[in-house]
């Protein structure tokens, strides 16, 4: 019988719940016990862990955010704090440990690996900017929620003849804000990868404004070099140009909250079984994702050796579209 530990790390996204019910159920139904790490790599390394049974995972499936708590903890950078959380695991007879989060929890994750241990990691950031999957749990929820704020403010601004800069979350990645701006139907996207001038953005909203159009949504990354607000302090100089009054919405951290979509509820459950599956086989040292529909496993070290780039084919298309 194996022991399996369980544990979700870094930003929360929605679906994590789902995710840590499906790894705790599939593991039990393989007849292992589960054990649940409280608040990341910090409960693992103060040893805060408990075995975790099926019915302590009922009833989370819609919950958004993570039970098991989420932390960032400086002290697993060292090689000295992730010896002391690999030593907590073997002190319960810990076999092999899941991982669930994002980039930076990949990294940690990827060094308990070369010290060792037997990891496996699950596909989790409203940002999508993981190598090594197509998907991530999380990022169907964000970006709906993006979405649904845009076609709100598209509304109000029609009655006031108002451009709205959305700011979407996504740290240096633009996945989120292509994709909403793309859904959204936004006149203009800024990309974290794509090099703007404010100028082409000021000349847009002009030219929209002077076709008689009642809005304009002007879709931000956060990793943008021109952010809401630098874009808000440029267009301040060129009022009289721009037509519409300019308004600026940053989304932020609404974008984690809320219940998971159906897909993101589907999504975790499946890494669930797909992590459960790779242990058993043997296969660690991975992440757990998707790609071309597919549940894959793809190396740790792949993983944290590469950045995930944004498709150019639909930068090209956005701009056809706007
Ligand atoms: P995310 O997983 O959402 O990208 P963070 O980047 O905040 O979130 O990382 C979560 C945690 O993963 C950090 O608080 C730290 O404990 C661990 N971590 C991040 N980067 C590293 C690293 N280079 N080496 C070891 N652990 C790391």
């Amino acid at each position: 019988m194996k022991r399996v530990a369980v544990l979700t790390s870094g930003g929360d996204a929605p679906g994590m719940n789902a995710a840590i019910r499906s790894v705790v159920r599939c593991g039990i139904a393989k007849g292992w016990m589960m054990y649940g790490v409280k608040n990341g790599y910090s409960g693992l390394i103060s040893g805060n862990i408990r075995e975790i049974g099926t019915r302590d995972v009922g009833g989370i499936l819609q919950i958004g955010g993570t039970i098991l708590g989420s932390a960032r903890c400086e002290e697993f950078k060292t090689e000295e704090g992730r010896l002391k959380g690999i030593r907590a695991l073997r002190q319960l007879g810990i076999d092999a440990l899941v991982v669930i989060g994002g980039n930076g929890s990949q990294t940690g994750n990827y060094y308990l690996h070369t010290l060792g241990f037997p990891v496996v990691g699950v596909a989790s950031t409203i940002d999508n900017d993981l190598y090594g999957t197509e998907m991530a749990i999380g990022v169907d929820t964000a970006l709906n929620i993006a979405l649904e704020a845009i076609d709100r403010l598209k509304t109000t601004a029609s009655s006031h003849q108002r451009a709205f800069l959305v700011e979407v979350m996504g740290r240096d990645c633009g996945y989120l804000a292509l994709m909403a701006g793309i859904a959204g139907g936004a006149e203009y996207i800024l990309l974290p990868e794509v090099e703007t001038d404010p100028e082409e953005v000021a000349e847009t909203l002009r030219l929209a404004y002077e076709h008689g159009k009642e809005h304009a949504i002007i879709v931000v990354a956060e990793g943008a070099k021109y952010n809401a607000s630098a874009l808000v302090k440029y267009f301040e100089q060129h009022k009289d140009r721009l037509g519409f009054k300019i308004r600026e919405t940053i989304l932020g951290h609404v974008q984690r909250g809320g219940e998971p979509s159906a897909y993101d509820r589907i999504l975790a459950s499946k890494f669930g079984y797909g992590a459960i599956e790779a242990i058993d086989r043997g296969d660690f040292g991975v992440l757990v994702g998707q790609n071309k529909d597919e549940i894959t496993t793809v190396p740790l070290e792949e993983v944290v050796s590469h950045k995930k780039e944004i498709s150019m084919e639909l930068v090209k298309l956005a701009r056809i579209l706007d």
